[in-house]
């Protein structure tokens, strides 16, 4: 959409202009008009471009005007006259929306991301909102109804579900947690507010698979949904029977270990739980972090051992644990309080001592499973 596109760029281009003029600069700079013929852009309202940059208002009405004119040459040399470093600039912000995107090619690149945007939105059909309302409301569901939304996040785990993506769908800074995707409709043709037509995407790969989309792509989204789907089916089994059995006897095995000498071995790096937890509670950073240093490796290698000798799949008990994290953080617990509630949750499932169990969460906080990362 050119709401993500020009937001994207508005860093290394825009040079403190204001968002108004920076879109009109845009436009202008992709079109291209006869002495004799007007250019919309020129007498657009700023509060019309401001609207067209913050996504307020879609800029399909414009597109259609202007589809017949657009230069990609004229934008190529417009981005050219930038300074030096801003090839690199553009890619890191352009590389959500074309993978394939790289310093040399960028320049042509975001031309051709920048028309194929305009072409889509003139071959838009324009929303009427209020002729269907039948179908634009039960497609809201999805947006608004916050039942619909966990289901979709819990369902990928609280990750972009999109291949080859990894990012979190959520912003954590400090105590203040934020959702942050979008549910996308799979196949317009299908209900569209059908949790089975329904993903959730980060927003960049929402917006990148929004954008021009082929059927290859829709069939590649209904193959990882379907995928999605199998897991979950997996997941509830497993947390009736599997996990329980099989988190006991880790638990077990892992309490036998303690007696041993700790094996020190630091394939891992202490300080993520520090960039964790420091800003939600100086002590339970500590703690988790001395359990870190001490027993890491132990919790690591019974996992590892026990999931080849099939006591336990130790990939879906991390998602699991992952999911339960998650639930926490959206039914509003506090972050500080999530590790005890975690712990709780595995003394309860196996009635184990309950400082083993302190370890073993202790190990995912470690893992970035529990208590996402923020990246900063
Ligand atoms: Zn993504």
């Amino acid at each position: 959409m050119f709401t993500d596109f020009a937001q994207a760029l508005y860093q290394p281009l825009a040079d403190d202009r204001s968002f108004a003029e920076f879109t009109r600069d845009l436009f202008l700079n992709i079109t291209d008009y006869s002495k004799s013929e007007d250019n919309p852009i020129i007498n657009a309202e700023d509060g019309t471009l401001t609207a067209y940059y913050n996504g307020k208002n879609g800029i399909s009405r414009l597109a259609k005007k202007i589809s017949s004119h657009l230069d990609t040459l004229k934008f190529e040399t417009y981005l050219e006259k930038y300074p030096s470093g801003t090839p690199m600039l553009i890619c890191e912000a352009l590389l959500p929306f074309d993978p394939q995107i790289n310093e040399y090619n960028c320049y042509e690149r975001s031309a051709t991301l920048f028309k194929d945007i305009i072409i889509t939105a003139a071959s838009q059909k324009r929303k009427s909102r209020k002729k269907d309302s039948g179908t634009s409301e039960t497609s809201m569901v999805c947006v608004g109804d916050s039942d619909f939304r966990t289901r979709l996040l819990l369902e990928s785990a609280g990750i972009c579900a999109n291949d080859n993506c990894n990012k979190p769908l959520s912003i954590t800074k400090g105590d203040a947690y934020r959702q942050h995707f979008e549910c996308v409709v799979i196949d317009d043709n299908l209900p569209k507010d059908s949790f089975e037509n329904n993903i959730a995407f980060c927003p960049e790969c929402a917006a990148k698979f929004r954008m021009a989309t082929t059927t290859d792509e829709i069939e590649r989204v209904k193959e990882i949904k379907k995928r999605l789907l199998h897991d979950a089916a997996d997941k509830q089994m497993l947390s009736e029977s599997q996990v329980t059995d099989g988190v006991k006897r880790v638990i077990q095995k892992i309490s036998e270990s303690l007696e041993e000498e700790p094996n020190v071995e630091l394939s891992y790096d202490p300080v993520t739980v520090e960039q964790k937890l420091l800003s939600i509670s100086k002590p339970l950073c500590t703690k988790v972090k001395s359990m870190v240093t001490e027993y890491y490796s132990i919790v690591h290698n019974t996992f590892l051992q026990m999931d080849k000798a099939k006591a336990i799949r130790f990939e879906p008990f991390t998602l699991q644990m992952k999911l339960n994290y998650i639930q926490l953080i959206e039914g509003g617990t506090e972050p500080i309080k999530i590790f005890d509630q975690l712990v709780g949750w595995l003394v309860t499932m196996t009635n184990e001592d309950r400082t083993v169990c302190e370890i073993v969460v202790s190990y995912f906080v470690q893992k970035c499973e529990v208590y996402d990362a923020t990246t900063e």
